[in-house]
């Protein structure tokens, strides 16, 4: 049973001009070429939700009202720094929203096993009040939450192995024991959190885990840290549900990180998730993709990441 692919093209539309968050991105996840890497891609329409309502149970109204007058207004940022936006990255941010929430339909039907979201832009630096890090809305903190709240799901973890720390999606379910929250990410490195002491809050004490990485592990050793941390939380933690923060920017190659990994690595780090997914979770996983910024080694590990989730 290959993993569904969605993806749609207002991806193409959300244009941030010079930048490594590119539009280039997009072209590189159209299922046109994905196909050349990977023949039988299993590609599925991206649905329509109540959108909004889905982004509001993550996010402000007010930042959520903020983004989509900026759009409207023709901004061209949304922050002090670094998240470009163009009249169209509204429509292609909740775009990006509803592909996350078809692949957990998809899934819950029994349509397929697992699912990958191409979509940008990505998610895991949005704060429910502030845009950050290229990304606008929390999609995979908005896919847990219609998990639980349309699916029935209860216990949900994610797993982010982006290069950056998922300060938003730590945020988003601090205190909450619900969501098991793990992030990989290269210490010292943009945005600097994500120290080994952040675990938690309140009655999510416990429930985040953050393992910085130092820059050039080499990739046995990463991967072994994977094993020796990852693998025993998730497993105690045993969710019903894995999502992965499905980064490609700890990549060797990637123009904005120090870390190794190449993309037999992604296959790897994929078919240990599953592994815990099959025994706890009856082999449900969710991928959403967040940041990978050199345009040959997304698409490889991409596809090497997908191949993995249909296995
Ligand atoms: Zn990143």
């Amino acid at each position: 049973m290959s993993t569904a692919y969605l993806w749609h093209p207002v991806s193409l539309e959300h244009d941030t001009g010079v930048h490594v968050e590119t539009i280039a991105r997009a072209d590189r996840m159209n299922p046109a070429n994905m196909r050349r890497l990977v023949p039988d891609l299993n590609v599925r329409p991206v649905e329509k939700h109540d959108t909004v309502e889905w982004i509001l149970t993550v996010h402000e109204r007010a930042y959520h009202d903020f983004v989509s007058d900026a759009c409207i207004a023709r901004h061209r940022l949304l922050d002090e720094g670094d998240t470009v936006i163009c009249e169209r990255s509204y429509d292609a941010a909740l775009a990006s929203v509803d592909a996350a929430l078809t692949a957990a339909d998809l899934v819950m039907s029994g349509e397929c096993r697992t699912a990958f979201s191409a979509m940008r832009p990505p998610g895991h630096h949005a704060l429910p009040g502030r845009a950050m890090g290229f990304c606008l809305f929390s999609n995979i903190s908005i896919l847990a939450r219609y998990l639980q709240r349309r699916h029935g799901i209860g216990q949900i973890a994610i797993v982010d192995w982006d290069v950056h720390h998922g300060n938003g999606t730590q945020a988003i379910f601090y205190d909450d024991p619900s969501v098991f929250f793990v992030s990989l990410h290269q210490h010292p490195l943009w945005p600097g959190s994500g120290m080994r002491h952040e675990r938690g809050e309140g009655p999510g004490m416990g429930y985040t885990l953050n393992i910085p990485i130092p820059p050039a592990t080499p990739e046995a050793e990463y991967l072994a840290r994977f094993d020796a941390e990852v693998l025993p939380a998730l497993r105690k933690f045993a969710p019903e549900f894995i999502l992965i923060s499905a980064g490609f920017d700890a990549h060797r190659d990637d123009p904005l990180a120090n870390l190794m990994l190449t993309e037999s690595a992604f296959a790897t780090l994929t078919d240990r998730v599953s592994e815990v997914a099959a025994e706890t979770a009856g082999g449900r996983v969710i991928s959403v993709l967040e940041g990978g910024y050199n345009l040959a080694a997304l698409e490889k590990s991409t596809a090497a990441h997908i191949m993995a989730l249909g296995r």
